[in-house]
C-alpha cells in the first residue's frame, strides 16, 4: 500500500489537483469564454488523456505484483481436481474396505484416509520397521470382526495389532460378524446404566424375576491364572452370544487394567455396586449352585417348587464340578436356564467343545463357525485387546528384539512339577523338540568357529527365539549354547526372554501384565513350541492362529521320546469335560460322538475342536 501511494502522487499530482474544489471553480470560470473556450476544453481533454493513460498503465503495472486473478482460478481448478480425485480414491477405498472386510473404515482408519493417498506417506518408512506390504495388507478390523467406531486412543492395540500380525488366513463368517453386531446392539440396550439394567438390578435385589424378560445377564467371576481366565472368558462369551445374555465381568484385582473394553459405548466391567459382589461366597458348596438346586429339586422344568424361577443361579463349571453341575451341557437344563434372568458363572475351563455337543446350540454353532477350529481364534481376537500399558510392554519388546527377525520361534515353558526349575530333563526335551522338528539348527561343538563374514551370510537376518518361562535358567542355557558354538547351517540365533518371575503371583498386577504381554508376544511367532496342559500356551496359539508343537508331558523326570508332537488344531483343550449322555442318562465317551470334537493331544481325557478332515 505504501508503494502504491508514493507512485500515485509522483505521477498523478495533477489529477489530484483537478479534484481540488478551488481549482475546479477556477476552471469553470475559464470555460465560460465561448469558442476559444471550446478549443481550450478540447485541448484540456487531450492533455488530460495524455496524462491519464500513462497513469492507468503505471497502475496496471503496479497491480501485477499480485497474482493475476486468472492464475489464481487455474490453481483453484487444479486443487479442485486433486480433491475430486482424492475423493474418488476414498470411494474406491471405502468399496475395498466394504468388499474385503465387510465394514466401513471408521475413526481409526480416518487418519489413513485423509493422508493415505499422498505420495508423501507412501514414502514414509514405518517407525517399527514393518514392511510397507505389511502396512498395506493390514486388516485393522480383523476381517470385519471389530466395530470401526471406537476411540483409537483409549485402546491403541485394537486397531494397531494388525500391523504386528500376519493377516489371518481364517476369515470370520458373515454370520458371526452379523451376530456380533446384533450382540453389540443388545449390549447398548441392556448394558449397565440402561433402564433395563436398572430394572433387572431392582428385581435381583428383591429376589424376583424380571417382568419383561427382554434383557438377561451372565456374570463371569474372575478366577484362576490369567491363561485360564482368558480361555474361560472366551467360552463364557460364546455362551452369552448363544443365549443372548449381556456378559458382565467381575474385574477381580486387575481385569480392568489388562484389557480394553471390547463392546462399543458400554463397559463390560460389572458395576461396583452390583448387589451380589461377594463372589467368594460362590463355590462348589454354595446353596445357589445350579447342580445342587437340580439335585434337591428346588428347580425343575416347571420352575421352582413354588412355581417361579429364582432371580439368579450360580453355575459352578470349575474343575471340581459335580454330576449335577455337568447337566449344564444338556438341552433340558438349558431350557430351564433360559428362564432365569441372572446367571453367575465360575470356571477355569474352556468348555466350548461341550457346547458343540448340546443339540440346542449345535446348529447355531455350525453357522457361526463353519471352520470349527477358529472359535477361540476369532472370539479371542474380538475380545482381548491389551490395555495401553500392556500394549507398551508388547510393542517395546517387539520393536527392540523381534521386528528384525527372519523368522520368529516361540518357546513356552511351563512345568507343573514342584519348584520352578530349570530341570535338565525339560531342557533336553525343548532342544530335542526344536532340533528334531527342524525348528532350530543344531550346533557344531567340534567345528572351528567361522566368523560370519567368511560364510557369506552376513546379510541374513537372525532367527529369533522368544522364550517365556517363570524360570530364567532355560533361556540362559540355550542362549549360551548358541553363543558358544556355531550352528551347522551358519545361521545366527538370537534368544530373548522378557521376564523370569520365578513364581506364579496371580494377585500381583504387574506380574499379570507381563504374563499377558508374553502370551501376546508368543502369538506373534511364526512357529511355536508349547508346554502340555498349559492355558498360557493355548492363548498364544489361539490368538496367533498357530498349530504348535506340544511337548509331551514328562513322567518321572525323564525326557519323553518323542519330545513333542504337532497339535491337531489351534483350539484350547477343555480339561474337565462331562462324559454323559443326557438322553440315555448314562456315561459316554463324548470325544467320540462327532468328528469335530476329539480328545486332546496333551490330555487324553480332555476335549478339543478339530478340523473335520
Ligand atoms: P497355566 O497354569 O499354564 O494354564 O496358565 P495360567 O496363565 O492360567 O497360569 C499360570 C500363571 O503363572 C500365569 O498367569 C502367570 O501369572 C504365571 N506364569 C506362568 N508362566 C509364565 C511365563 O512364562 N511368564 C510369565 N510372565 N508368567 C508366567
Amino acid at each position: 500500500m505504501k508503494r502504491f501511494r508514493r507512485h500515485f502522487s509522483e505521477t498523478g499530482g495533477d489529477l489530484i489537483s483537478s479534484t481540488d474544489p478551488a481549482t475546479m471553480s477556477r476552471e469553470r470560470k475559464v470555460l465560460g469564454g465561448g469558442g476559444v473556450k471550446i478549443v481550450r476544453v478540447i485541448g484540456i481533454c487531450i492533455l488530460g488523456c495524455l496524462i491519464i493513460l500513462p497513469l492507468l498503465f503505471t497502475i496496471s503495472l503496479l497491480f501485477q505484483d499480485h497474482p493475476p486473478p486468472t492464475k489464481q482460478w487455474v490453481s483453484d481448478v487444479n486443487e479442485e481436481e486433486r480433491i475430486t480425485s482424492l475423493r474418488k480414491d476414498d470411494d474406491e477405498e471405502e468399496g475395498f474396505w466394504k468388499n474385503n472386510f465387510g465394514g466401513k473404515q471408521g475413526k481409526a482408519g480416518g487418519k489413513r484416509r485423509f493422508h493415505g493417498h499422498t505420495q508423501e506417506e507412501e514414502k514414509t518408512v514405518p517407525e517399527d520397521g514393518l514392511s510397507m506390504e505389511a502396512q498395506k495388507s493390514e486388516d485393522r478390523l480383523l476381517g470385519g470382526l471389530l466395530a470401526a467406531n471406537f476411540d483409537e486412543g483409549t485402546c491403541l492395540s485394537r486397531y494397531q495389532s494388525s500391523s504386528y500380525r500376519k493377516l489371518s488366513p481364517h476369515k470370520p463368517s458373515s454370520y458371526l460378524i452379523g451376530k456380533i453386531r446384533k450382540y453389540e446392539a443388545l449390549y447398548k440396550q441392556c448394558g449397565p446404566d440402561t433402564e433395563s439394567y436398572n430394572e433387572a438390578i431392582t428385581q435381583l435385589k428383591r429376589g424376583q424375576q424380571i417382568r419383561s424378560s427382554s434383557c438377561k445377564y451372565l456374570v463371569w467371576i474372575s478366577y484362576s491364572g490369567l491363561g485360564n481366565r482368558i480361555v474361560t472368558l472366551a467360552a463364557t462369551f460364546l455362551y452369552a452370544l448363544l443365549t443372548d445374555r449381556v456378559l458382565l465381568i467381575d474385574r477381580g484385582t486387575d481385569m480392568g487394567d489388562l484389557f480394553c473394553e471390547p463392546f462399543p459405548e458400554k463397559s463390560w466391567l460389572l458395576p461396583l455396586d452390583f448387589p451380589l459382589n461377594q463372589f467368594d461366597n460362590f463355590h462348589v458348596k454354595s446353596p445357589e449352585r445350579y447342580g445342587l438346586m437340580l439335585r434337591d429339586e428346588i428347580i425343575n422344568e416347571n420352575g421352582t417348587s413354588s412355581g417361579s424361577f429364582p432371580a439368579f443361579v450360580y453355575l459352578h463349571l470349575a474343575h471340581d464340578y459335580d454330576k449335577g453341575d455337568k447337566l449344564f451341557f444338556c438341552d433340558r437344563e438349558q431350557l430351564i436356564l433360559d428362564g432365569i434372568p441372572w446367571l453367575l458363572l465360575r470356571s477355569d475351563n474352556y468348555f466350548v467343545p461341550s457346547l458343540f455337543l448340546v443339540p440346542k446350540f449345535s446348529e447355531e454353532l455350525e453357522k457361526l463357525f463353519p471352520e470349527k477350529v477358529t472359535v477361540f481364534h476369532h472370539l479371542g481376537r474380538y475380545l482381548f485387546h491389551p490395555s495401553n500399558t500392556v500394549w507398551g510392554l508388547i510393542t517395546r519388546f517387539y520393536r527392540a528384539y523381534l521386528a528384525n527377525a527372519e523368522e520368529r520361534v516361540g518357546i513356552q515353558i511351563r512345568t507343573f512339577d514342584t519348584g520352578v526349575g530349570p530341570f535338565q530333563h525339560v531342557l533336553d526335551q525343548i532342544l530335542a523338540c526344536a532340533l528334531n522338528e527342524k525348528l532350530l539348527p543344531a550346533v557344531s561343538r567340534d567345528k572351528p568357529i567361522i566368523p560370519p563374514q567368511q560364510t557369506g551370510k552376513t546379510d541374513r537376518k537372525p532367527k529369533v527365539v522368544l522364550m517365556t518361562s517363570l524360570s530364567g535358567g532355560y533361556y540362559e542355557r540355550i542362549r549360551n549354547m548358541y553363543w558358544e558354538y556355531p550352528t551347522v547351517t551358519g545361521e545366527v540365533i538370537s534368544i530373548y526372554q522378557p521376564s523370569h518371575e520365578e513364581h506364579q503371583q496371580t494377585e500381583k498386577q504387574f506380574h499379570n501384565m507381563k504374563a499377558w504381554a508374553e502370551m501376546y508376544l508368543l502369538s506373534l511367532s511364526d512357529t511355536l513350541i508349547t508346554s502340555p496342559w498349559s492355558t498360557f500356551g493355548y492363548v498364544a496359539q489361539g490368538l496367533g492362529g498357530l498349530r504348535p508343537w506340544i511337548m509331551v508331558k514328562p513322567v518321572n523326570h525323564t525326557t519323553p521320546n518323542p519330545a513333542c508332537g504337532r497339535a491337531i488344531s489351534m483350539e484350547p483343550c477343555f480339561h474337565a469335560p462331562p462324559f454323559y449322555d443326557c438322553k440315555a442318562k448314562r456315561g459316554i465317551d463324548t470325544g467320540k460322538l462327532v468328528p469335530h470334537v476329539r480328545h486332546c493331544e496333551d490330555m487324553s481325557w480332555g476335549l478339543k475342536l478339530v478340523g473335520e478332515n
